[in-house]
């Protein structure tokens, strides 16, 4: 017979062992080991209530060596006949953790991994679902193919000196080995499929942040994956000669009209929520900001730096990516504006 004591004790023993064994010590220096280097942040997996569809959230900030790329979410849907993907993450060690959590909650083989826009944070993690689950084929907006060929022509990024500086920024998450997955499958509008008796509709709301910017819809479960339309908790990134501000608003106006609305919004950064006027309402406010004062600015003939000083940024100066992208936001939409008024 044990004591009480004794008991806790073995519960504690039992606790450290399961944890080496696993080497998922959430808070450790050492980590999880992928093929693609260890992940030692806790990468945490959430559910949504009563449905089989699952999400985890990346941390705020731009990829570093701090949150080891993890910045952006990425969720996954279960069917009686195999799994369906939302977006990759930013490393294949991200990847490859990702594939380990759909493990740890089905046997379901991988049926396709769906992307909502080709920038390096959501697609880097695509080569370990590519090498380690069967070789899912990849579904993307068809303006994601110029990515994958290393042209910046189609979705606002570079994607080949993205590549580089990844390569430096999130080492060894990032190396020699890390190659971008081109979709194998696109649509241009639309698309709708099924798979286990779940509907799936995906429609392209680009150009917004990127050309390429698509929405999952899980209409049975009524859960949207929104993709970088809506980010939460960090200043967007808007810096980039193919953001179409004026669309992306549109985009947003067609989200809270969406009926029925869903009851899980989970977007391509930030926490999921419940209530779409409340998930939109960070980058609509940002967005209508940026542009109202330096809408205002290019009116009264003011130059770039002078309105930038001159801008009350205090209500965005403490969120994350502030220092990296409100500058390059505030001059490209000066930009805009300036182009317009002529
Ligand atoms: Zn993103």
């Amino acid at each position: 017979m044990l004591t009480c004591a004794s008991r806790k004790w073995l519960v504690v023993f039992l606790a450290l062992v399961w944890g080496a064994a696993s080497g998922d010590t959430p808070s450790g220096a050492q980590g999880v080991s992928t093929p693609y280097g260890a992940v030692s942040l806790p990468f945490e997996l959430h559910k949504i209530p009563g449905v089989p569809v699952y999400y985890v959230v990346g941390l705020s900030g731009v990829p570093g060596a701090d949150n080891e790329g993890h910045t952006s979410n990425a969720g996954f849907v279960v069917t009686d006949e195999g799994v369906v993907v939302f977006d990759a993450l930013g490393t294949p060690a991200l990847g490859y953790r990702l594939l380990q959590r759909i493990r740890e909650v089905t046997d379901q083989p991988i049926e396709r991994v769906v992307i909502s826009h080709y920038h390096a944070d959501h697609v880097y993690g695509l080569q370990a679902f590519k090498d380690h689950a069967g070789n899912p084929p990849v579904w993307a907006q068809r303006l994601a193919a110029g990515y994958a060929e290393g042209s910046r022509a189609t979705q606002g990024e570079d994607a080949e000196r993205r590549l580089q500086q990844r390569r430096e920024a999130l080492f060894p998450w990032v190396d020699e080995t890390t190659r971008i997955v081109a979709p194998d499958e696109t649509f241009a509008d639309h698309a709708e499929f099924s798979l286990g008796g779940v509907s799936f509709e995906l429609t392209h709301l680009g150009p917004a942040h990127a050309p390429g910017d698509s929405i999952l819809l899980v209409k049975d479960y009524g859960v949207l994956f929104s993709g970088d339309v809506i980010y939460k908790g960090r200043v967007p990134f808007l810096d980039s000669p193919e953001t179409d501000v004026e669309r992306w608003l549109q985009g947003l106006d067609y989200l809270v009209k969406l009926d029925p609305q869903p009851d899980y919004i989970i977007p391509g950064h930030g926490s999921a929520s419940r209530d779409m006027a409340k998930a939109i309402a960070a980058t609509r406010g940002y967005l209508d900001f940026v542009r109202a004062a330096m809408r205002r600015a290019v009116q009264e003939f003011v130059p770039f730096d002078e309105a930038y000083e001159s801008t009350d940024w205090s209500a965005y100066r403490d969120l994350p990516a502030f220092e990296a992208s409100n500058r390059g936001n505030a001059y490209r939409i000066y930009l805009e504006m300036e182009a317009e008024s002529f």
